[in-house]
């Protein structure tokens, strides 16, 4: 058991709000607290021992947040990355499913955190670059495989990053065994990582952008990064174990309100994606309401997962099966006071979701070519332990007819009679201990036949 980590980002001011009066609603204490709104002193004054706000101020809300990690102005992409998603590297290598999301209104800094730029790259770009350093330095002893793919949620319909074709929307389906899977997206093994930074540059420049009041160049879709690991083990002769663990980054769309970001806006194919973009984040938003009230005493509540598409997808994220970490993106500007009040509220609640490990040791996500090499390596055992089984039987049954010949009636005590039937007892002896170990190996064997018997192998592989 453990919880969602939070952590907050705040990003430096941009020029706009440097040139403007506005003032900073932001003030990261240490690297756990941040207090929003905050009382500065020159704002109070002291009378008679008593602190008094200068009269005519707003009333400020001063309130302080504690989360996971507060990371300042300062912080740098390189810093998130080794606090939020570098720990979760060894777990992921072991088979659980691991997710990062960010979270924040347009032009808080959840594509800079996230996916950054090829010169200064973000999170997405330092975890592939670490799993891909690892699995090359463990390849030796295990089978392991590392993929990712790269995709987008945009007005509720889902298109593949890395391998567009204009307008393909992809289906999301439910699939008993793998979970929610999007069918038929591409699934590709950056070489290095220059290769890597150019997949993810494609990748964002395939976003569907649209303009907004809080930031032009930001993006109105959900990207969704998600790296597989396959990791077979054939070394055992009893069984044969395959994992398969899911690490998704995504770089949430704006959570500002739709009606606040297409204000200006009265084209009505414009406000109906701001409401769908509404509808998954307003999904997320309760879902991560009702897991945070999940009492574990109680009879588990309903999460509106299938309210949306990005809910249904991140359903293996938020329920529980998975290391989840939120950073929460905010301005430090009162020009975005609404938006980082709501996303701090938001993130606090999120510190209360439990999660609940466990490893993904099922066989998902079997290819064809991996049933042949399964397939391939049980025949070949079978074939040698039927092989040795046959030999003990004849063994046996040897044995067996030569006690049968041994004389049955008493034997007529000659001078050295004494000698002979003693000779007669060991080697008795000794085939029958033989018998005995020869019978051990036989049901060894057959149990292990048995055990291995190809019907069986994949009845346990599916039931
Ligand atoms: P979002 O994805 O949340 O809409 P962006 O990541 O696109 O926001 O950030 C908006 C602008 O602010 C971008 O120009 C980006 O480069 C800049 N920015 C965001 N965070 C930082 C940061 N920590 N340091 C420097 N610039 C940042
Ligand atoms: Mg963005």
């Amino acid at each position: 058991m453990g919880r969602m980590r939070v952590f907050v980002r705040v990003r430096p001011e941009n020029e706009r709000e440097m040139r403007s009066d506005a003032r900073k609603v932001v003030e990261p204490i240490d690297d756990q607290l941040v207090v929003f709104d905050p009382l500065y002193e020159e704002e109070q004054y002291y009378y008679r021992g008593k602190v008094y706000k200068e009269p005519g101020r707003k009333q400020h809300k001063n309130i302080q947040f504690h989360f996971d990690r507060v990371f300042d102005e300062e912080a740098t992409n390189v810093e998130v990355y080794e606090a939020v998603t570098k720990k979760f590297i060894t777990s992921f290598l072991e088979g659980y499913n691991c997710a990062v999301f960010a979270y924040g209104a347009t032009g808080s800094g959840k594509t800079h955190t996230m996916l950054g730029t090829p010169h200064d790259p973000g999170v997405i770009f330092f975890t592939t670059m670490e799993l891909f350093r690892m699995i090359e330095a463990k390849s030796e002893e295990e089978q392991l495989e590392l993929s990712i793919s790269y995709f987008e949620i945009y007005n509720e319909m889902v298109f593949d990053l890395l391998a567009p074709t204009v307008g393909k929307q992809l289906a999301v389906r439910e699939d008993p065994k793998r979970g929610v899977v999007v069918a038929n997206l591409s699934v590709h093994q950056p070489k290095d990582a220059q290769h890597l930074l150019e997949m993810l540059d494609f990748g964002n420049r395939n976003r569907t952008q649209h303009p907004t009041d809080a930031n032009s160049e930001s993006s109105r879709s959900h990207a969704v990064f998600q790296a597989f690991l396959k990791r077979q083990d054939f070394s055992s002769s009893q069984e044969m174990s395959i994992q398969l663990s899911k690490m998704s980054l995504i770089d949430l769309a704006g959570s500002e309100r739709a009606s606040v970001a297409y204000r200006e806006n009265r084209d009505k194919s414009v406000q109906r994606e701001g409401s769908n973009i509404n509808k998954s984040l307003l999904a997320l938003g309760n879902c991560i309401n009702a897991l945070a009230q999940r009492d574990p005493k109680k009879k588990p509540p309903h999460i509106p997962y299938r309210n949306s598409k990005l809910t249904l997808l991140l359903r293996d994220s938020l329920g529980g099966n998975c290391h989840t970490a939120m950073i929460a993106a905010v301005s430090p500007s009162s020009f975005s006071y609404e938006d980082t009040h709501n996303t701090l509220t938001y993130a606090n609640r999120a510190k209360g979701i439990q999660l609940n490990l466990k490893k993904n040791n099922v066989a998902l996500n079997l290819q064809p070519r991996n049933y042949n090499q399964a397939l391939d390596t049980m025949s070949r055992k079978v074939q040698d332990l039927t092989e040795e089984n046959n030999y003990l039987k004849s063994e046996l049954n040897r044995l067996k007819s030569e006690v049968s010949k041994e004389p049955r009636n008493p034997i007529t005590l000659q001078e050295n009679g004494v000698d002979l039937l003693n000779q007669q007892k060991n080697k008795l002896d000794l085939l029958f201990s033989e018998k005995m170990s020869l019978r051990k190996k036989w049901m060894e064997a057959e149990s292990s036949l048995k055990k291995l018997d190809v019907s069986y192998f994949f009845r346990s592989l599916f039931c």
